[in-house]
């Protein structure tokens, strides 16, 4: 049971936290298997891939109470988590309405392994919800979005998702790996499932793959049967870091917010940035959504410099704290181009059509000081 904590800093630090042998953080338990009684049959079976280890239990618990979940399901990555969850509920002749920009792993999931399995997909543009209906088909099972979409952190119009899936009996499902239940918690919004990629802030420590669900028990449930099949578990060490990681949550995610629109504001002020992409900047599309639905808008922004696609290179070189390196959401500093890693994947007309272009620079700030982040990027397009 989940202790009935009203803040999400006391939930983090305490929730599904039940001492063992007086120890105040849980070990490892670094065992595959679990005596069973004699009586027991395989119901009861404790088994690493069947997610039911203590150490599972506990981030089932702690998941479920920061993101208002009944309850919640790790994996062994984000995409183990949203590609389990995804074949829990479609078969076969099912159709998917999916948001038109997603992470790249995630776009390559829906439009290349879902049709080989017969189940077709059409995108949505999510910030237009008059555009939804003529898209449905008796098939349609699902709506699935991204509460900040990667790289461009547009912001569907989320209320009008819920609304939508509600009126037509579709499930809602939700990537919030951007927000953090500590910005948005998309269950109280109304939607049924949660999905993050724990590797990202839940973790933030740049050193394991996570995933997790969050929902209702039945639907939970049934992915956590797949899940059990598909074999996509979380190895207990790794549970053990998520955990470690998930303690300072709050605190990193505030302070990650609080910097990047620092930086996203000094570079909206730098002679040699064209364009910059934060969702805490007016100039962004979807400001006023984000401020309406978010308590924060995230360590991620996005900026273009002037000139022609080498300067884009030759700033990257430059920089001295913030490595240049996939992933984003943890401890460090990390800068990197879209159209060359996460959405090298898409043809250059849908990066075009989307929006991403060569010379985006996606930024995901970490906890070194605001000052710090700050001149480094003076550092990095100083003689432009
Ligand atoms: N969802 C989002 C928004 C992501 O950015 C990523 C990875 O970058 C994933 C899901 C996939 O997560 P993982 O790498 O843990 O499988």
């Amino acid at each position: 049971m989940s202790i009935p904590f009203r803040d999400i800093e006391k939930k983090l630090v305490h929730s599904g936290e039940h001492p063992v042998e007086g120890a105040v953080c849980l070990p490892v338990f670094q065992s595959v298997t679990f005596a069973s009684r004699p009586e027991e049959d395989y119901h009861d079976v404790r088994y690493i891939r069947l997610n039911n280890t203590p150490n599972h239990h506990l981030l089932h618990e702690k998941l479920a109470a920061i993101e208002g979940g009944d309850v919640a399901l790790v994996a062994a990555s984000g995409m183990a988590a949203i590609s389990t969850s995804l074949l829990t509920f479609l078969q076969a002749g099912d159709h998917l309405l999916v948001q038109d920009c997603l992470y790249g792993g995630t776009h390559g999931f829906v439009t290349h392994e879902l049709p080989a399995l017969g189940i077709a997909y059409d995108f949505i543009d999510g910030g237009n919800p008059d555009s939804w209906e003529r898209l449905l088909r008796p098939t349609t099972r699902a709506i699935y979005v991204e509460t900040m979409t990667n790289p461009l952190l547009d912001v569907a119009d989320l209320p009008a998702v819920v609304r939508f899936a509600r009126a037509h009996h579709l499930l809602s499902l939700i990537d919030n790996t951007f927000a953090t239940p500590v910005n948005f918690r998309p269950l109280e919004m109304g939607f049924d499932l949660s999905l993050h990629s724990g590797t990202k802030y839940l973790n933030g420590h740049d050193d394991i793959t996570a995933g997790c669900v969050i929902g209702r028990r039945e639907q939970v449930e049934r992915i956590r049967h797949r899940l059990n099949h598909l074999g996509g578990s979380l190895d207990p060490h790794a549970c053990f870091l998520l955990n470690r990681g998930l303690l300072t949550l709050a605190l990193r995610v505030r302070q990650q917010n609080s910097t990047a629109l620092r930086l996203a504001r000094f570079l909206a002020g730098h002679p040699a940035v064209e364009r910059v992409i934060y969702p805490g900047l007016e100039t962004h599309p979807h400001y006023v959504r984000a401020k309406e639905l978010f308590q924060g808008y995230g360590g991620v922004l996005g900026f273009e410099v002037r000139g022609a696609e080498g300067e884009t290179g030759a700033v990257l070189g430059r920089f001295k704290i913030a490595v240049v390196a996939p992933s984003l959401g943890g401890v460090h500093t990390l800068v990197m181009r879209p159209a060359r890693v996460s959405h090298a994947g898409l043809t250059p007309e849908e990066r075009a059509r989307l929006g991403i272009s060569d010379r985006l620079i996606r930024v995901s700030v970490g906890i070194e000081s605001a000052d710090d982040i700050c001149a480094d990027f003076e550092r990095a397009l100083a003689g432009l």
